[in-house]
C-alpha cells in the first residue's frame, strides 16, 4: 500500500519570503507538489491563472464553498482565498508531498481536518526588513503595505500554534530548515 504524503503549510507575514523558499523547495526536490489556491483578488502584473492562484468571481468561489469543494477558505484583506481539495486529496493518496502557501486562518482548518498536517510559520527576522522586502517588492501601493503591516503584530502572536516557527534570514538557509522539517516529520512512528 502507498504511504499517505505529507501536507505542509507554510505560513507567514506578506513579505516573509514565503513565495521564494517554497519556489526554492520546489525547485530542489522535484517530487514535491505545490497546491495551487483560488482566489477572488484580481490578478497582479505577471501573475498567470492556474499558476500562481485560479483568479475565480466572488459568484464562483462561493459556490465552490456550497459544494464542498474547498479543503479550507478564508478572507485576507477582502478577498476569498480557499484550497481546491481534489488536488490535495488526490497528490496525498498517490503518496506525494504536498505545501500549502496559505494564511493563518486556513492553516488552523487544515490542522482540524488533518491533524497529521505539519504547520510551519516562517518569519522575516526584524519587522523593519519586512517593511523593506513590501516596498522593494513593488507590487503594493503603500496604503496595502501599510494595512499588511498592521495584520503582522496579530499574526506573530499566533505562532504558538503552529509545529515549528522558521526565520528566514536567508532563502538558502530557509530551505534547508524546511528540508529538515519535512526529513523529520516522515520518520514519526506515527507515519509508518
Ligand atoms: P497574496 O494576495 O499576497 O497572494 O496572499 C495574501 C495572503 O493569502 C497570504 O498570507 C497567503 O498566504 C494567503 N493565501 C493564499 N492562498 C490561500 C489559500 O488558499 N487559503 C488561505 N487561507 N490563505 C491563502
Amino acid at each position: 500500500m502507498t504511504r499517505q504524503g505529507l501536507l505542509i503549510v507554510i505560513s507567514g507575514p506578506s513579505g516573509a519570503g514565503k513565495g521564494t523558499v517554497c519556489q526554492g523547495l520546489l525547485q530542489r526536490n522535484k517530487e514535491l507538489c505545490l497546491s495551487v489556491s483560488c482566489t477572488t483578488r484580481p490578478p497582479r502584473p505577471g501573475e498567470q491563472h492556474g499558476v500562481n492562484y485560479f483568479f475565480v468571481d466572488k459568484t464562483t468561489f462561493e459556490q465552490m464553498i456550497a459544494n464542498n469543494q474547498l479543503l479550507e477558505y478564508a478572507k485576507v484583506y477582502d478577498n476569498y482565498y480557499g484550497t481546491p481539495q481534489k488536488y490535495v486529496e488526490e497528490k496525498l493518496a498517490a503518496g506525494r508531498d504536498v505545501i500549502l502557501e496559505i494564511d493563518i486562518q486556513g492553516a488552523l482548518q487544515v490542522k482540524q481536518k488533518y491533524p497529521q498536517g505539519v504547520l510551519i510559520f516562517l518569519v522575516p527576522p526584524s519587522l523593519s526588513l519586512l517593511k523593506e522586502r513590501l516596498t522593494n517588492r513593488g507590487t503594493d501601493s503603500a496604503e496595502s503595505i501599510a494595512s499588511r503591516l498592521k495584520c503582522v503584530c496579530d499574526e506573530l502572536s499566533n505562532t504558538g500554534r503552529y509545529d515549528y516557527l522558521v526565520i528566514n534570514d536567508t532563502v538558502e538557509n530557509a530551505i534547508d530548515q524546511v528540508e529538515a522539517i519535512i526529513k523529520a516529520e516522515k520518520c514519526r512512528p506515527s507515519r509508518f
